[in-house]
């Protein structure tokens, strides 16, 4: 059990005695009731995951760009077909900062996580840079570690959208992703009891995901029902693009 760290912490602890990390994608485990409350008390912060370095592949870094002086030309918030609502979910959020990757200040900026070999990344590029897989491209960079336990009907086209062209999302805990019908499912942000409860399918996955680890029926009840969107345990809802079933895994610290 990890009391709270600061981001620099939880990734040194991450690249120093989690350096599996660098290699190889661990399965993500849902989060379980045994000992979620022995966690630190909540200081109602939520860190941002940790941010697995990959090793760098080019031997040269690709240059930050210069900011740019005005506005660039008014341009739609892009389509992320696998996160629908980024500003909604806190994945993007209101920045006069300017983008690394086009030197724009748009008013907006991602703030989940990068996975990177460099770390100037944080709160710096723009959700367009990122829709377009210019932001990837450029920084040799993906915003949601796949990992392993992609359903084989998943094509590798979806994976890599969801990688280089879709913002990611923080977690308590390595973040991963949902599938369900083949395809990604759209990630519709954190949810606490509360927010659960209109979609009952979802709950169910939490709960049958509590069972599976042979948690006593009132732990599971108390864990679903200590669910909460800014606190921990947290869960993450999902909805399937084909055909609507609401998803959701939990974690904590
Ligand atoms: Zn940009
Ligand atoms: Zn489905």
């Amino acid at each position: 059990m990890v009391a709270y760290e600061t981001n620099g912490e939880r990734r040194n602890r991450q690249l120093g005695a989690d350096c599996r990390h660098l290699a190889v994608s661990a399965p993500p485990v849902s989060g379980s009731p045994f000992g979620w409350r022995s966690g630190d008390e909540s200081s109602g912060r939520r860190t941002k995951g940790p941010r697995r370095l990959k090793p760098p592949r080019r031997t040269k870094a690709a240059p930050l760009a210069k900011p740019k002086a005005g506005r660039p030309l008014d341009e739609p918030f892009p389509d992320f077909p696998y996160h629908p609502d980024p500003q909604a979910t806190g994945s993007v959020e209101s920045s006069e900062a300017h983008c690394v990757c086009c030197g724009h200040a748009r008013g907006l900026i991602y703030t989940g996580p990068v996975y990177c070999a460099r770390d100037d990344l944080d709160d710096a590029l723009c959700p367009w840079c990122i829709a377009g897989g210019r932001a990837a491209a450029r920084f040799d960079a993906e915003f949601t570690d796949i990992g392993s336990g992609v359903p084989d009907d998943v094509p590798s086209e979806v994976t890599n959208e969801l990688s280089t062209r879709t913002p990611g999302f923080s977690g308590w805990q390595q973040e991963h992703w949902l599938y369900h019908c083949g395809d990604a499912a759209a990630f519709l942000g954190r949810a606490g009891r509360q927010e659960l409860e209109p979609h009952p399918e979802a709950l169910e996955a939490l709960r049958a995901a509590q069972a599976e680890v042979d948690a006593p029926l009132e732990e599971v009840t108390e864990y679903l029902a200590a669910l909460d969107k800014d606190d921990q345990p947290t869960a993450y809802l999902f909805r399937c693009r084909r055909c609507s079933t609401h998803l959701a895994y939990s974690d904590f610290t």
